[in-house]
C-alpha cells in the first residue's frame, strides 16, 4: 500500500534544505530580525507579482483581514457580506472591528454567489469581503457590479489566492486590496505564521503600514492607534526566496488539477473543481482541490484505509452553521447541501505521478469503475 498524506509538512523544508539553511545563517549572522531589508524586498516583490502598487507584510492572514477592514474605516453599525464557505477568520475579523458579519451562499464552483450577495445588501452594508477560495477568484465582474450599484467597498480575503487572476487581473487589484496568508500549508507557505496585504490604494497602504507597527510613521512618531502585527524578517527572507520559484509551483498545481480532471472527470458521482482551461476569465492556482462526492463519508474512510489523506474544509462547518457565535444555521441552500458532499483530496507540490495515479485508481475502485 502506498502512503499519500493530505499534506507533507517536512517536505516544505526538505525540498530545498540547503538553500533554507543558507538563508537562516545569512539572516542570523546579520542579526536582521525585525523590519529589515529582507522584508522590504519581499514586499516589493509581492506587490509586483500580484500586479499591485503596494504590499505590506503582517503577522498572519487573520491580522491582514482585520487591519484592512480597520484601514478602510469599517466598524460599529456596519455590515459586511462574506461567503459562509470560508474560514472563521474572515468573519472574526469583521466581528473584531465591531461590524456585523453577514454570510452569503456559494455556487457550484464554491465561490460566493453574487445573487445571494445582492439579496443581503441593506442600508448598513459597507463592504463585500469575498474569499478567493481554493486558489480561485470569485466572479469579480458580478461583485464589482453590485459594489458600484450600492456604493460598497470590496476587500478580498485572498488567504488562499496568491497568484489567482480574474479577467487578467490579480488579487488586490479590484478595489481596496487583498489579504494573504503564508501559513505553512498555504500555496506560498512560510515556516510559521505570516501574512500580507496587497493594494494599489495609497491610503489603504499607508493605514495598514501604520496599523501593523503601533501607528508609528517613518519618523518614529505615533500618529494613530496601532498594533504589533509585523511580519518577521526571517520569514520574509524565506518567503522572498520561495516567491522566486512560485510560478513553477503554480504550474505543478495546475498540472495536478488537469490530471485529476483527466482521470476522474467521467465519474458521475463526483463534481470536480473547474479545470485549468475551462474558462478563460479565470486563472486558478489550486490551493485546494475540493470535490463534491456522493457517499462522501464512506469515500473518506475508504481512502484512509488505502493510505490516502483527505480533509473536509473547516471541519465541515460553514460559518453560518456556527449558532454558538450567533449565526442562524440555515438559509443558504447551496452551502448546506455542498457541505454534505465536499471533500479535499491531496493537492500539493510534493505529489508524484505515481501518487496521483494511486489516488485516482482508489477513487475509481470505490465507485466500482
Ligand atoms: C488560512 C486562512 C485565513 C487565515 O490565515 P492565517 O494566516 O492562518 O491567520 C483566512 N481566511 C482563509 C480563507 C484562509 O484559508
Amino acid at each position: 500500500m502506498r502512503n499519500v498524506p493530505f499534506f507533507n509538512y517536512p517536505y516544505l523544508f526538505k525540498s530545498r534544505e540547503a538553500d533554507f539553511q543558507g538563508i537562516f545563517t545569512d539572516v542570523g549572522r546579520r542579526g536582521a530580525y525585525i523590519l529589515q531589508k529582507d522584508l522590504s524586498e519581499f514586499e516589493q516583490n509581492l506587490a509586483k507579482f500580484t500586479g499591485n502598487r503596494y504590499a505590506v507584510g503582517v503577522a498572519n492572514g487573520t491580522d491582514a483581514i482585520w487591519l484592512a477592514l480597520m484601514a478602510a474605516g469599517i466598524g460599529k453599525g456596519d455590515e459586511v457580506i462574506f461567503p459562509s464557505h470560508t474560514y472563521i477568520a474572515t468573519a472574526a475579523a469583521i466581528h473584531f472591528v465591531g461590524a456585523t458579519p453577514v454570510p452569503a451562499d456559494c455556487r457550484n464552483d464554491h465561490m460566493i454567489d453574487p445573487e445571494s450577495v445582492k439579496k443581503l445588501v441593506t442600508k448598513r452594508t459597507k463592504a463585500i469581503l469575498p474569499t478567493q477560495l481554493n486558489g480561485r477568484c470569485c466572479d469579480m465582474d458580478a461583485l464589482m457590479g453590485i459594489a458600484r450599484e450600492y456604493n460598497l467597498m470590496i476587500i478580498e480575503d485572498a488567504a488562499q489566492g496568491l497568484g489567482a487572476k480574474f479577467g487578467g487581473k490579480g488579487i488586490g487589484t479590484f478595489d481596496k486590496g487583498a489579504t494573504i496568508s503564508f501559513y505553512p500549508a498555504k500555496n506560498l507557505g512560510s515556516f510559521g505564521d505570516a501574512g500580507g496585504f496587497v493594494t494599489s490604494d495609497k491610503d489603504m497602504y499607508e493605514q495598514v503600514l501604520l496599523l501593523r507597527d503601533h501607528g508609528r510613521n517613518d519618523d518614529g512618531l505615533f500618529v494613530r492607534w496601532g498594533f504589533n502585527s509585523r511580519l518577521d524578517n526571517l520569514q520574509a527572507a524565506i518567503l522572498n526566496y520561495k516567491l522566486s520559484y512560485y510560478e513553477e509551483e503554480i504550474e505543478k498545481r495546475r498540472n495536478i488539477a488537469s490530471f485529476y480532471q483527466e482521470h476522474l472527470g467521467d465519474l458521475e458521482e463526483l463534481l470536480l473543481p473547474p479545470s485549468p482551461e475551462s474558462d478563460e476569465r479565470y486563472f486558478d492556482v489550486y490551493q485546494n482541490y475540493e470535490i463534491e462526492a456522493e457517499r462522501r463519508d464512506e469515500l473518506k474512510v475508504f481512502l484512509k484505509e488505502n493510505g490516502i489523506g483527505s480533509l473536509i474544509q473547516w471541519n465541515g462547518q460553514p460559518v453560518h452553521s456556527l449558532t454558538s457565535l450567533g449565526f442562524t444555521g440555515n438559509g443558504l441552500p447551496y452551502t448546506e447541501a455542498m457541505f454534505r458532499k465536499c471533500l479535499m483530496i491531496p493537492m500539493n507540490t510534493s505529489l508524484q505521478t505515481e501518487d496521483l495515479d494511486y489516488v485516482c485508481t482508489a477513487i475509481r475502485r470505490f465507485y466500482g469503475k
